[in-house]
């Protein structure tokens, strides 16, 4: 009869079809499973703290103060290769696109004022040997897998160079490399107590500075001095005649390891770095020498990867932390 012909071929089709998805699902909680026994055995932790360190000039005889010199600031980079950190971005960092191996910890080296010492290219265009930019390139060469990447939060200063011909030239070669551009205010502009025009002026101002240059907005901010204006949503969003800005991440100048940006902790208004610094006076506990050995000593603080860039993958303990934006890439377990 045609009709049950019909309904028949219909209940053939339903089975098939009922048998894919049963299949497709057996092939997703396969996966899963998968997945959940990489996190388990690198004992991912992606809503553990990321060290944001700040560096200044890297220079031969540093005045008192934050500057490092060369040989310290390569010896910091290869204690952080020796014990599996990954470099990323503040902007990969704020948008929460960390994709390095599993079990590797991200670390953002973050440099501010945009110094000669951070990056001056020979007449080549290459970036000479003693500067950061030249220092991270040579050690990530020796150690494969060490991102060479940073993010340069810029002033007017740009490197030394005084003619836009040449300041494009050392911002389009950290752009064509990898790096990332930050704006730290155009006059390095302390912003406490000033009132809401002149903190949108002064940031609008830091932003066109980057934009005329090199046409990609930054996404990110360093407070100069680490100092927040009066309302800390000034610094984040605003403008200034027809520069607009709105940033994904504001950063601090002191003193603890940053929030996962997948956890509930995680403020974009103030983001916290650390000093690179050993330990010596209020070093000893707040500077990048003493929170990379208490992270050693805190495996479960610690942000560990499970090499999958698309789940956030943590002991299943830690899962009232998630933030709500991330929830459905949880991977608990
Ligand atoms: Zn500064």
């Amino acid at each position: 009869m045609s009709v049950a012909c019909g309904s028949g071929k219909s209940e053939a089709d339903k089975a098939a079809q009922a048998r894919a998805k049963a299949s497709n699902m057996a092939a997703a909680a396969s996966e899963r499973k998968a997945e959940t026994q990489i996190a388990a055995r690198v004992k991912a932790n992606e809503l553990g703290q990321i060290p944001v360190i700040m560096y200044h000039r890297i220079i031969e005889k540093p005045p008192p103060g934050d500057d490092r010199t060369p040989a310290q600031f390569r010896a910091e980079l290869e204690r952080l290769a020796k014990e599996n950190y990954v470099p990323i971005t503040a902007a990969e960092y704020v948008t929460g696109k960390i994709g390095i191996p599993a079990g590797k910890h991200p670390v953002v080296l973050t440099f501010d004022d945009s110094s000669p010492s951070q990056l001056t290219l020979d007449g080549m265009g290459n970036p000479k040997p003693d500067t950061a930019v030249g220092i991270l390139m040579d050690v990530a060469k020796k150690n494969p897998g060490f991102r060479p990447v940073a993010t340069f939060y810029v002033i007017r200063d740009l490197f030394g160079m005084a003619k836009p011909e040449e300041q494009i030239q050392v911002l389009g070669w950290l752009k064509d490399h990898g790096f990332d551009i930050g704006n730290h205010t155009r006059d390095h502009l302390n912003l406490l107590g000033k009132d809401e025009k002149e903190v949108e002026d002064q940031i609008a101002a830091g932003q066109s500075l980057i934009t005329t240059l090199i046409k990609t907005p930054p996404v990110t901010l360093a407070l100069p001095y680490g100092n927040q204006p009066r309302n800390k949503k000034w610094a984040m969003q605003g403008s200034a005649g027809n520069v607009k800005y709105d940033y994904r991440g504001v950063f601090l100048a002191g003193y603890t390891p940053a929030p996962s940006p997948y956890t509930k902790d995680f403020d974009p208004v103030g983001i916290p770095r650390i000093r690179s610094k050993e330990k010596v006076g209020d070093c000893v506990k707040f500077c990048s020498a003493a929170w990379l050995d208490w992270l050693n000593a805190n495996p479960n603080d610690r942000y560990t990867s499970d090499g999958n860039a698309n789940t956030v993958a943590f002991p299943k303990f830690k899962a009232p932390f998630v933030a709500a934006p991330f929830a459905n890439r949880a991977l608990p377990y």
